[in-house]
């Protein structure tokens, strides 16, 4: 069988895509391992109805919701290669080969944190990447912020201005400038020059090592992991992309277009800094979009490289 859509990575993004298509009655394949971004998340925040709820519960709504429609089939396995081209695309999968008229890419980025004990047993709790997702619940107690070039600056005078008045900029790899100590003291942020050594989780926050010996507790620390297509494959496929300031992203055309005809993509795989309710955005328009084209396939052309 051939399905209409085959949608690679079964989360925010993918189960709405395949929600509208379901509601078209056209066949599609959902294809997930299960990990979204934010799995180590206890709560996701900024999300209108869903405030405050655990990430696999929002998901298992909308996964429930797309598989009322029949045409909608879900398949717990990698898609580990794609090949071919619209109305005839060959994806691999644990399971075999799968044909597909349609394929969307929906399968999310994987963020790599600096190697430093105990960090990555704080992702989602204390070590966080963004203010809007995470910072309300901990304002108005200590921050801190692994520096890592200019944003780091940037991520200063946000915490600094709306979530807390003690703020401490750790320069953990040296890469702020010298100016960086007037801008820290001009925003009323501790500038810290020595780099992260270890944290330990604590039941409100974490205590924070430098390689000097400080010592710190924080409530959140705030940083920018690298990042890279959380499915390999996608980064062989030779689509257009460009450089966010932690990795490579997919750029799309309208309607989620993707520079290869009968390709499209849909939420954290196309912009530079992941959130959520976009990732939904993109799912509706991919959805529709890559049934439309289905009809009209003139009217959704490749993303062309200018
Ligand atoms: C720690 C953390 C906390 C966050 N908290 C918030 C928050 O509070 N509010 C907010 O708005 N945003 C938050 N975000 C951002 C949010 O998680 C993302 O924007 C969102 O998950 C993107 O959805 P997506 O569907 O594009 O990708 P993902 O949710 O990452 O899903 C991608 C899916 O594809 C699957 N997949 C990957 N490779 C393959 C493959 N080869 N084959 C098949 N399936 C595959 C994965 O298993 C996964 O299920 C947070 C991010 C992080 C890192």
């Amino acid at each position: 069988m051939t399905y209409d859509v085959a949608i690679v990575g079964g989360s925010f993004a993918g189960l709405t895509a395949a929600l509208q298509l379901g509601r078209a009655s056209r066949t599609v394949g959902v294809f997930d391992t299960g990990r979204p971004r934010n799995a180590a998340s206890p709560a996701a925040h900024g999300v209108p109805g869903w405030d405050g709820t655990a990430p696999g519960v929002i998901l298992a709504a909308i996964r429930k919701d797309a598989a009322a429609y029949p045409t909608v089939t879900f398949h717990d396995q990698a898609v580990t290669g794609l090949t071919g081209q619209a109305d005839a695309f060959r994806l691999t999968t644990a399971g075999g080969e799968v044909t597909a008229r349609r394929v969307i890419l929906a399968c999310g980025m994987m963020d790599h944190l600096p190697v430093i004990p105990g960090l990555a047993e704080g992702w989602g709790k204390w070590a966080l990447h963004c203010p809007y997702c995470h910072g309300y619940e901990i304002k108005g107690q200590p921050l801190a912020i692994l520096g890592r070039g200019p944003m780091a600056l940037h991520m200063a005078k946000m915490l600094r201005s709306d979530w807390s008045d003690d703020v401490t900029l750790i320069a953990h790899e040296g890469d702020l400038g010298p100016e960086a100590e007037a801008e820290a003291a001009a925003l009323g942020v501790t500038l810290l020059r020595s780099p992260l050594t270890h944290a330990q989780s604590l039941t409100d926050g974490a205590r924070l090592t430098l390689a000097d010996g400080t010592s710190l507790h924080t409530a959140g620390l705030f940083l920018h992991a690298d990042t890279s297509f959380a499915a390999p494959f996608v980064a062989g496929l030779g689509l257009a992309t460009a450089q966010g300031p932690t990795g490579l992203y997919l750029k799309v055309g309208a309607f989620n277009t993707t520079s290869r005809a009968g390709l499209f993509a849909a939420g954290d795989v196309t912009r530079p800094a992941g959130i959520l309710t976009p990732a939904l955005s993109d799912g509706v328009v991919t959805g529709t979009a890559s049934h439309q084209s289905l009809l009209w396939p003139e009217r959704f052309p490749p993303l062309q490289e200018t």
